[in-house]
């Protein structure tokens, strides 16, 4: 079993109902799943677009990479993903950031994910679960942390927010 961490991210229709129905996706698929808290942030790339909410789920998974790829994008279909423009708007965004301690770099898979150490919206809900954690590069998520914006980011729920019992 690996321990892995994924990037939950979306902004449109009701983004909290879609961002629970992410989570409940993502615990069909891994085992000892872990949930941060739900944040808010300005859209990243493309900025004239909706506020984004953003989570990271951990979890444990037998599955190899590019299984748990395929395995993330049936979640992002099933609830209603359609191929967009890159970086807009879209109801559900679930990305590998880390895989174990692997890196992987295939035309459609590289972990840990490409951005994550420059994304606020990735790194203060990755430091909620797991702040000592360091990257395959020697960093550390707690460090990195202190070094991306973070003025556009504000945490709107502690971690209950996707707890099953709620449904
Ligand atoms: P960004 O990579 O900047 O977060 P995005 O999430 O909007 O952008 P998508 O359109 O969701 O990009 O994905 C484009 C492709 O990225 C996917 O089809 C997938 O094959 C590829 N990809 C590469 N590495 C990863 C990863 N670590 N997690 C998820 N998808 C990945
Ligand atoms: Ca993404
Ligand atoms: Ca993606």
């Amino acid at each position: 079993m690996t321990n892995v961490f994924l990037g939950l991210g979306g902004n449109m229709g009701d983004r909290r109902e879609m961002m629970r129905s992410a989570v409940a996706g993502i615990r069909r698929v891994l085992d000892d799943v872990a949930v941060s808290s739900l944040y808010e942030s300005a859209a990243w790339g493309v900025t004239e677009q909706p506020a984004f909410l953003n989570a990271v789920a951990r979890g444990r998974t037998s599955l190899e990479p590019v299984e748990l790829l395929d395995a993330m994008q049936a979640i992002e279909h099933d609830l209603g993903r359609v191929r967009e423009r890159h970086w807009g708007p879209r109801v559900i965004d679930i990305d590998i950031l880390l895989y174990g301690s692997e890196v992987i770099n295939e035309p459609r898979l590289q972990v840990p994910h490409p951005y994550m150490s420059q994304r606020g919206f990735v790194l203060r809900p990755l430091a909620d679960l797991a702040a000592g954690l360091t990257l395959p590069d020697g960093s550390l998520v707690g460090e990195l942390l202190t070094t991306v914006d973070q003025n556009d980011l504000r945490r709107i729920e502690g971690p209950g927010w996707a707890d099953p019992s709620h449904d």
